[in-house]
């Protein structure tokens, strides 16, 4: 399980983070839903060992990844929310660099890169370097780059940003297939729909603290609304 507790990060005198407390079970997908600037990057950096909290504690399962960064994150795929790639060095290059600082060698890291470049489609661009990709096709390549180890938990920071419908698609029946193989997923996001086909559980924030968290059905009946929009709007405001 990945728990955090009672997070707090300012930066200067903005306050990003006030109280962020939640967790991620393996095999459960989790929304992290919040509108622009509510906190939710910041939370998934201190989370994956990026950013350091004020105050507060993040443990994956079981280990904590400011004292032990190298076993923490050898837990976690990652999709940040700045996907920086490497210009020069072609996507499969990207893939097995990426497999190989996650442990992985020899066949094992071939089979990895072949398996991850078939499910994200990326055939066709496997042995160009990333120079001049669409950010569509730079999206798939920082995915890929999160997923290749085949890690316990995929950290995703809005990952379907710019994504076309098709693109949308392939995505989320990716996540559910790594959900059902067992891995722990969060994502954020401020897409309802998405979110509402998606998550198994949501955990909402909204100016630095986490307001509500539930499955969308059981917000949906605590605020009696009849979508999720709503009831997101009835939480956030509640709060306000
Ligand atoms: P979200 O991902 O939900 O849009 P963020 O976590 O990126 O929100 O940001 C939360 C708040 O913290 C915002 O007010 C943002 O401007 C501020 N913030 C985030 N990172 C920094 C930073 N490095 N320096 C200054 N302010 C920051
Ligand atoms: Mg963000």
């Amino acid at each position: 399980m990945i728990v955090t507790a009672g997070l707090k990060k300012s930066f200067a005198e903005v306050e990003a983070i006030k109280d962020v407390s939640f967790h991620v079970e393996r095999g459960e997908i989790v929304a992290l839903l919040g509108g622009n600037g509510s906190g939710k990057s910041t939370s998934i950096n201190i989370l994956t060992g990026l950013l350091k909290p004020d105050e507060g504690d993040v443990k994956i399962q079981g280990i904590d990844p400011f004292k032990n960064p190298i076993e923490a994150r050898k837990k976690l795929g990652v999709f940040p929310d700045k996907a920086g790639l490497y210009p020069n060095i072609t996507v499969r290059e990207h893939l097995a660099f990426f497999g190989g600082l996650h442990g992985l060698g020899g066949s094992a890291l071939n089979v990895a890169v072949e398996k991850t470049i078939h499910i994200l489609d990326m055939q066709e661009i496997a042995d160009r370097t990333t120079k001049g990709f669409s950010h569509g096709q730079s999206v798939k390549v920082a995915l890929g780059r999160a997923m290749v180890h085949n890690p316990d938990y995929l950290i995703l920071d809005e990952p379907s940003r710019g994504l076309d419908v098709y693109a949308v698609r392939k995505l989320r029946e990716l996540l559910l297939r790594f959900r059902d193989a067992g891995t722990g997923i969060l994502f954020s996001s401020h897409v309802m729909q998405e979110v509402e086909i998606l998550s198994n559980r949501l955990v909402i924030i909204a100016d630095g603290k986490i307001c509500a968290q539930g499955k969308p059905d059981a917000l949906k009946a605590e605020t009696k609304t009849q979508s999720l929009e709503d009831a997101f709007m009835a939480l956030v405001e509640k709060e306000n």
